[in-house]
């Protein structure tokens, strides 16, 4: 029954995945014509790169399964679980792709309200407290109560939870994850996050931000990244009129400064 059942979720997976994929190329193709075509072309490939791979094991794993009715019931079970994480990644990759494409072309369709950060940044650390506890990670949270801005809330949740769970993804254990508001001068929160792991080797911290970037494509694609998250974050970071840039710590870890417009006074 459950072998039935993760079957038929796995083909519904699918077919909604290729809905999305769908809608997304459309979307994608309006878009593409204001770009130059070299940026086109190689979007298109990344896309159709990231997608193969998961794509080709939940097929892979299917036929597999049709062709060997009568393997033990305990291979079967293993087979329907891997296509079906896979096709979790696959869902996870098609709404940061949608998400990408939704903030580049209806910005207008995220709404603004006053947001509380201290709220959304203890909302991120108690979402990730289990592997923080597994991790022996410390958090710092430094933001303040009341560091309220124009904002909106799920984007304001989405830059705090992809730096933090990237931080848990790359930066080891025992490390530590620090998060300040350091200035209010003028118009901006100036803030920064920051953990004590081992960073990003020089050459690469110029194109972190870019989309489908890996540091290491073996190690992250491991980890689960598709090079998505820190494009998301800038793009996110630039609807609420800010910006962000990234540095290596002296004493080792990933720092990121980022601004956050206030509200008019
Ligand atoms: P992904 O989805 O692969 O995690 P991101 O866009 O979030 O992609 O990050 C781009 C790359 O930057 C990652 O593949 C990873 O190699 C590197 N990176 C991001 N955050 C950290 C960090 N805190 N420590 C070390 N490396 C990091």
């Amino acid at each position: 029954m459950i072998f039935l059942w993760l079957f038929i979720m796995s083909v519904v997976t699918i077919v909604i995945v290729v809905i999305l994929l769908m809608r997304y190329l459309k979307d994608e193709n309006k878009r593409a014509q204001e770009e130059s075509s070299k940026l086109k072309k190689q979007m298109t490939s990344n896309i159709a790169h990231e997608l193969r791979t998961p794509v080709t094991s939940i097929r892979g794993y299917i036929e597999t399964l049709i062709a060997c009715p009568d393997m033990p019931q305990e291979k079967k079970q293993v087979f329907l679980e891997r296509a079906y994480s896979q096709t979790l990644r696959l869902s996870e990759l098609i709404s940061d792709m949608a998400l990408i494409s939704k903030m580049e072309e209806k910005s207008s369709k995220f709404g603004k309200d006053d947001v509380d950060l201290y709220d959304v940044a203890n909302e991120v650390f108690s979402e990730f407290d289990e592997k923080i506890t597994e991790k022996k990670v410390t958090v710092e949270n430094l933001i303040s109560a009341g560091t309220v801005l124009p904002a909106n809330r799920t984007l304001v949740y989405t830059i705090l939870r992809n730096l933090v769970e990237n931080s848990l993804k790359y930066a080891g254990e025992g490390v530590t994850l620090h998060l300040e508001c350091y200035s209010t001068i003028e118009k901006y929160y100036y803030l920064t996050y920051y953990d004590t792991g081992s960073g990003v080797p020089e050459e690469h911290l110029d194109r972190i931000f870019e989309r489908f970037y890996r540091v290491s494509e073996g190690r992250t694609r491991d980890a689960g990244g598709s090079g998505l998250g820190l494009s998301i974050v800038k793009n996110a970071v630039a609807f609420h009129g800010g910006s962000i840039n990234a540095i290596n710590r002296e004493w080792g870890g990933l720092q990121f400064f980022f601004t956050l417009r206030r509200k008019e006074e």
